[in-house]
């Protein structure tokens, strides 16, 4: 689901090819570039990369040699790498922008998918949900959001109890570090030694979904196929080369650019977390579409696997995000799981409504007020939501 947080940009287009950027954060400074010098510094994710993610992505799709130049300020309240996705809006905004100042038309389904690709432009190998929530999001609705191609369905979450977001406060920009892509890689290589294993030509599948698509099976036998397959012991680079018989050289040519140094990867662990997660997402929606009369235990307890899975398996939690989650358990919430990449951000608690300001009050003495920082670098750290709508044109000139 969207928050009801957001980017906003108020833009011009102008007859220069300068795209000059300004926001109204001072951390963010200002930024000018001509069209055809446009460089994405993989190294360095500057916040104005983001915005030329968004803006290269579109020119790329049109081709267009000599796009506009746009006058644009940001002005942004979604708490910054904390898991909310504050990058994807940011690079979804530029996107629709860029859309908008040269005249041109996409449908939300296409900018959503080349949003999500564009993103890779700043390094990080992300998936597409943060996207396509930006763009296909409506008011009080989640969304099941499923790719290949493209799709999102309804999901009505039963009434009674809201979604609260909780800020750990300890930031984690995906971009500046490996941890993210570690694990976008750990899953390649599952996909791909698991792929080798059925017989399958694996060298261009990249991910463990396109591979039980390519199998044809429920994500019951994908499980299985890891058990059978995969060993919970952590593969050496050596290991990955001899299961899939290639050289030190090629396995270089498999990984993104910040993760050339990895030594050993976690291939069971990854792939049992992502088939598991996928298993949840399922039944989560069949639970809301069904509503029985326990459904939102059933939703909470789904959750709570889920932060298990992410901390055991997938191991993207960390101590703050671990003690956060005990703190809202213990105040009143059903369910509590960490949200967004992990390593820090943010966590989404399932309340029940009856008990929400209570929930509220507990959480803030227990975990916020004990810590002055906490309170200070966060005005927002503890809100609950509502599902959001997705991006939108407020006036075209
Ligand atoms: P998140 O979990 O929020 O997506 P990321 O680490 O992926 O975290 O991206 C965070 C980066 O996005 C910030 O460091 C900043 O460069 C950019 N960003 C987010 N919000 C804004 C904003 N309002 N204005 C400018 N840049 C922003
Ligand atoms: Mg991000």
């Amino acid at each position: 689901m969207a928050l009801e947080q957001d980017i906003l940009a108020a833009v011009t287009p102008t007859q220069t090819n300068i795209i000059q950027l300004a926001n109204t954060n001072p951390l963010y400074l200002d930024y000018n570039v001509h069209i055809n010098n446009i460089h994405i510094d993989k190294t360095k994710p500057l916040w104005q990369y983001y915005f030329l993610c968004g803006f290269k992505g579109i020119q790329e799709h049109f081709n267009l040699p000599v796009s506009t130049g746009i006058n644009c300020m940001i002005d942004g309240a979604i708490p910054a790498s904390s898991g909310l996705s504050s990058s994807s809006a940011l690079v979804c905004c530029a996107g629709l922008i860029t859309v908008i100042a040269n005249g041109k038309v996409l449908s939300k389904m296409e900018l959503a998918e080349i949003c999500a690709r564009c993103e890779h432009y700043i390094g990080t190998e992300g998936g597409g949900m943060d996207q396509s929530i930006s763009f296909l999001a409506e008011k009080g609705m989640a969304k099941l959001i499923e790719f290949n191609p493209l799709r999102a369905t309804n999901v009505k979450v039963p009434n009674g109890a809201v979604f609260v977001i909780a800020n750990s406060c300890k930031e984690m920009n995906k971009a500046a570090t490996a941890h993210f892509n570690i694990r976008v890689m750990e899953c390649r290589i599952a996909a791909k030694v698991l792929a080798k294993a059925k017989g399958l030509e694996w060298e261009k599948l990249l991910k463990l979904g396109d591979l039980q698509q390519e199998l044809g099976v429920d994500l019951e036998t994908m499980l299985s196929t890891v058990e059978q397959v995969l060993h919970p012991e952590p593969y050496s680079r050596m290991e990955v080369c001899q299961c899939l018989g290639i050289s030190q050289k090629e396995l270089s040519n498999i990984l993104s650019q910040n993760t050339q140094d990895v030594a050993s990867f976690k291939l069971y662990q990854r792939a049992k977390h992502v088939y598991s997660e996928a298993r949840r997402v399922l039944e989560f929606k069949r639970v809301c579409d069904e509503t029985p009369a326990n459904a939102l235990q059933l939703l909470g307890d789904l959750m709570n696997q889920s932060h298990i899975s992410c901390r055991d398996m997938y191991e993207c939690s960390c101590p703050e995000l671990d003690q956060l989650v005990d703190i809202c358990l213990q105040s009143g919430a059903i369910a509590s799981r960490l949200t967004g990449a992990g390593w820090g951000g943010c966590i989404v608690s399932l309340v029940p409504i009856n008990k929400l300001d209570c929930f509220l009050v507990k959480v803030q003495e227990v975990y916020y007020k004990v810590n002055g920082q906490r309170t200070a670098k966060h005005t927002q750290a503890l809100f609950a939501t509502q599902p959001g709508g997705g991006a939108a044109v407020f006036h075209e000139v």
